[in-house]
């Protein structure tokens, strides 16, 4: 990956994260800078990656090449404006986003026509273990599209969307996903204590399953989802009975209205 300079602007959960994947890809330390008003996450910084902060936004801007906004969607418009306002050249400077809801038009609306790569990250990229979709604005040169495909990747894997609403099918079927396999457990365990685990055995009888059977997808590539079910439901046997009562309850309608829901919500809240 080339070394370019970047700049993290909020150093919080999501940008440790990042920087941290980075440095374990081998990215050059003093390529990287976090800007954020806590000492507590800057210190944090200093001694977790050994890798330079600043309390001053547009300074760090200044400085890099690229500049990834990993602050709260709430407060990103009025953080934009403040580098805005301060003068600060961004010509050739490359913006890559992973707040939550703020679109491109929103972002250039305050920084004006510059080149800004949208990300959706989701949670387990705390654990670089991350579902990323991405987005290029126009102005995007294809090595700067490299370039945030490799930074993004520096915590799990890359989607790349054409169309911008598409980051709401990403929303659907990756940012918000965590939270549905988190739903689907609770419910297996809670079902399993009901049948006389202790807790603790409930929830290691669920996280290992479900840790198990998404290695099994993940190590064979070759075999579709309706395949590797089928190859562990015996005919006439339990597990048959279990996804025949899914199936007539309605499992795969009310995830696609589960997914459609949060995809719609994403669009009402650009
Ligand atoms: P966080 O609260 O851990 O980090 C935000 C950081 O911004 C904090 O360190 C805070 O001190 C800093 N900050 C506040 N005001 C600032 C300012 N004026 N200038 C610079 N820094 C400032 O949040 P996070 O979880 O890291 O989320 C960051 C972004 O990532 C959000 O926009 C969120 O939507 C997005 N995101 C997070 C997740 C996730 O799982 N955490 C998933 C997808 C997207």
């Amino acid at each position: 990956m080339e070394q370019k300079k970047i700049t993290f602007i909020g150093a919080g959960n999501m940008a440790s994260s990042l920087i941290g994947g980075l440095l374990q890809d081998g990215y050059d330390k003093t390529c990287l800078l976090a800007s954020d008003p806590s000492d507590e996450n800057r210190s944090k910084m200093q001694q977790q990656f050994a890798i330079g902060t600043q309390t001053n936004n547009a300074e760090a801007v200044t400085w890099a090449d690229v500049i990834v906004l990993a602050v709260k969607p709430q407060i990103m418009a009025a953080v934009c404006q403040d580098i805005v306002d301060q003068g600060v050249d961004l010509a050739g400077k490359l913006f890559v986003s992973i707040a939550a809801g703020i679109s491109v038009s929103r972002l250039q609306g305050i920084l004006g026509n510059v080149p800004v790569v949208r990300t959706m990250p989701n949670t387990p990229a705390l654990l670089q273990l991350g579902m990323t979709g991405l987005f290029a604005s126009t102005q995007v040169s294809d090595s700067d599209k490299t370039f945030a495909g490799d930074l993004m990747a520096a915590v799990g894997k890359t989607v790349w969307v054409e169309d911008e609403a598409q980051i709401n099918g990403i929303i659907a079927a990756s940012g918000s996903a965590p939270a549905y396999f988190f739903l689907f457990m609770e419910a297996m365990e809670q079902t399993a204590i009901e049948m006389g685990f202790t807790p603790e055995q409930a929830r290691l009888l669920v996280q290992q399953s479900a840790l198990g059977s998404a290695q099994m997808v993940v190590q064979n590539p070759d075999l579709d989802l309706a395949t590797l079910r089928t190859n562990v439901t015996s005919k006439g046997g339990t597990t048959a009975e279990a996804v025949r009562t899914f199936n007539e309850q309605g499992l795969a309608d009310t995830v696609k209205q589960a997914m459609t829901a949060a995809a719609e919500r994403g669009a009402q809240m650009e």
